[in-house]
């Protein structure tokens, strides 16, 4: 299989019918980096910065963080890198940063709530962020936006570090995008608020499902007690498809559904051209995207959207099967 796997690496990923999907891979350590050239992902889709703060015995300091963000961008080279700002809190837990107990952690403040509670913390990692851009691209997210208003204020935050680098005759990114990340259902409805804002988006879809259904994603009980591949959860993601392409959004999935074959074929059939995926899954991902014929797989989808089921899992290997995926 790895071998097999080896050989697709540069091989473009294009569905039968023609479709081109960017396909891009998770990281959060250097040591991911290697996972760039070794599974042929196009890019990192979400670059998760809170894993240097957690391997870390004490808060990095500007040029900790600058360094390693400099290496990540310096090691893509011309492929794209979505940082994701800190995702703390919930089941992340810093030691030398003190908190509150929470009774709901998942549901408490983290990522950018606590962000925006303590905006030195998050204005050092733009800062540093912004440092690592200086003459290329630079592409940032934000964590857990659950209302306009937040990403207003996190955007405003990236805009004052610009200003204060500015003053400071300091180099800016030559073109920096900012995005959210939509993983709070409460975004679902207020998408034509949301996107005129944004550059671009990614679906969160861990968060984004432990919400929709309410059950904790780290809770073995009623973790798996949902299926994503359900007429609720893929109608949500139909629709922030839908809302994108209105709206000429560019938008990724970067959940670890985006890293199943069976998960991700569902998400091309919907729309979705731009997955990002753990490096172990892009392999597999892109033996699915080149057996694929999504322009036959669409008429199927629509059918499982209107199902009552709980989940349309079988039907869609039924499906995949039919079309040899
Ligand atoms: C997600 O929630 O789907 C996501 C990509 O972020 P994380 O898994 O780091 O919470
Ligand atoms: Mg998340």
């Amino acid at each position: 299989r790895q071998a097999e796997f080896a050989k697709l690496r540069d091989v473009p990923a294009v569905t039968k019918d023609g479709q081109r999907i960017t396909l891009l891979t998770n990281a959060g350590l250097a040591v991911d980096l290697e996972n760039l050239d070794a599974t042929g992902a196009e890019g990192i889709g979400l670059f998760r910065t809170e894993f240097q703060f957690m391997v870390s015995e004490e808060l990095p300091r500007l040029d900790s963080q600058t360094a390693l963000y400099k290496l990540v961008l310096d090691t893509a080279g011309d492929r794209p890198v979505t940082f994701r700002t800190l995702d703390i809190g919930g089941d992340k837990v810093l030691p030398y940063l003190e908190t509150e107990r929470e009774e709901n952690p998942a549901l408490g403040r983290r990522a950018i709530r606590l962000g925006l509670d303590r905006p030195a913390l998050l204005r050092l990692q733009i800062r540093a962020l912004l440092a690592a851009g200086a003459g290329r691209e630079l592409r940032v997210m934000f964590p857990m936006i659950a209302t306009v208003d937040e990403y207003r204020a996190a955007r405003e935050l990236v805009d004052h570090e610009c200003d204060w680098a500015r003053r400071r005759g300091r180099a800016l990114p030559a073109m920096l995008r900012v995005g959210a990340m939509i993983e709070c259902p409460s975004l679902l409805w207020h998408l034509d608020a949301l996107l005129p804002l944004t550059d671009f988006v990614s679906i969160g879809s861990n968060d984004l499902f432990q919400y929709m259904f309410a059950a904790d994603r780290t809770n073995p009980l009623v973790a798996d007690r949902y299926d994503p591949l359900s007429p609720p959860a893929l109608r949500a993601l139909a629709e922030i498809q839908k809302k994108c392409a209105d709206t000429g959004t560019p938008v990724s999935v970067c959940g670890e559904l985006a890293g199943r074959p069976l998960e991700a074929f569902a998400l091309l059939t919907l729309g979705f051209t731009r997955l990002s995926a753990p490096a172990g899954g892009v392999g597999p991902v892109k033996r699915m995207i080149l057996s694929s014929d999504l322009t036959a797989a669409r008429r199927g989808m629509t059918a499982l959207l209107g199902s009552s089921s709980a989940s349309v899992r079988g039907e869609l290997e039924t499906l995949a099967r039919k079309l040899n995926v």
